[in-house]
């Protein structure tokens, strides 16, 4: 099994760098039963993007989407 490689922003549009555990939000999800892929799914926001953004996993794309978080009032 590989493992999962995170380099950068999962936000296409950021591309900030992963340095380091602690900072941004991960999200990792392992491989469930009837995935074509049995690889350990693991994307990352940085500190910036997480407080926007938020990944949701689309179980027909069977890949994380970017969707935007709500404001808080
Ligand atoms: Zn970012």
């Amino acid at each position: 099994m590989k493992d999962a490689k995170i380099s950068t922003c999962a936000n296409p549009q950021c591309g900030a760098e992963f340095k380091r555990l602690g900072e941004g939000k991960l999200f990792v999800r392992r491989a469930e039963k009837g995935d074509k892929e049995l690889t350990q799914k693991a994307l990352w926001l940085c500190a910036g993007c997480a407080q926007h953004f938020d990944l949701r996993y689309d179980r027909h794309k069977q890949e994380y989407v970017l969707v935007t978080r709500r404001r808080v009032a």
